[in-house]
């Protein structure tokens, strides 16, 4: 898959978009463009719009003004789960089935294989997938008697199990241990590695400097688009932020 990639592909695609719950804007005039194989960290405060931007770029909201295209598809329109692996916020367990995690990560292959069996070429792949997010000796283990960053493994290894090309996570380390945020994150750069595009929510500023190649700063507006070290060297922060001040708190 990730040879089929063509290096300038457009994976993400919004133009000028403006949304809002009510007739107040959440996020406004947003121009954001992100290609395959990047890896990038979308940051601002609570309530600044980030889960919000994540699901007009996922097509599970349509922009009020403006286009949001997936894979060069209106968004809104795109049905190729296989494509797309979506990490939501995990926080607790108590709204998931008491599967296993082998279980979870076979759903992975239901894009492929329909409500089908598997083959056994489809269960080394889910294999395979366990292992690379280290989850192989938990796979038994039922998916609501994980720590908060088994359980994001779990759900990473499944869209690897679906072929995914792009990961998509919303605040992956809340509920995530501190000595365990660390090798999360060399798990996602060791994906991005293998061409999987990687765009995620992160509230932890001290992580998303460390380990993101590209930083967009939000506040209902686009406060920064660049580099991560320009972002560092930049008062975009500050300025999303309202205050240096609460930058501290939220680092
Ligand atoms: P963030 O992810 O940066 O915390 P959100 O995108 O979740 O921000 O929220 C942005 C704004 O939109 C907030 O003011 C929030 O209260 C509001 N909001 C989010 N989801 C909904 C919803 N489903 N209905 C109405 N307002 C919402």
């Amino acid at each position: 898959r990730v040879e089929e990639l063509r290096v300038s592909e457009r994976v993400i695609d919004l133009s000028n978009v403006t949304f809002g719950y009510t007739a107040t804007p959440v996020v406004e005039d947003i121009d954001l463009t992100v290609d395959a194989g990047e890896h990038l960290a979308v940051v601002g405060p609570n309530g600044s719009g980030k889960s919000t931007l994540m699901k007009l770029m996922l097509g599970l909201l349509e922009p009020d003004r403006g286009t949001a295209r997936l894979f060069g598809e209106p968004a809104h329109a795109f049905d190729d789960g296989s494509r797309l692996g979506y990490v939501a916020q995990h926080a607790s367990a108590s709204k998931e089935m008491p599967i296993t995690v082998r279980e979870v990560v076979k759903m992975g292959r239901f894009p492929h294989v329909g409500f089908g069996t598997l083959s056994t070429a489809d269960w080394d792949i889910v294999d395979e997938a366990l292992d690379t997010v280290g989850m192989s000796a938990f796979a038994n283990r039922r998916i609501t008697q994980l720590s908060g960053g088994q359980r994001q493994r779990a759900f990473i290894a499944r869209a690897l199990a679906s072929e995914a090309d792009l990961l998509v996570l919303d605040e992956p380390t809340v509920g995530v241990d501190a000595e365990s945020v660390e090798a999360f994150y060399e798990l996602l750069a060791s994906l991005n590695d293998r061409g999987i595009t990687v765009v995620l929510i992160e509230h932890d500023l001290g992580a998303v400097t460390d380990h993101a190649r590209r930083v967009v700063c939000l506040n209902r507006r686009i406060y920064f688009d660049g580099p991560t070290a320009e972002f560092t060297a930049s008062d975009a922060l500050a300025r999303a932020f309202g205050t240096a001040a609460v930058m501290g708190e939220s680092s």
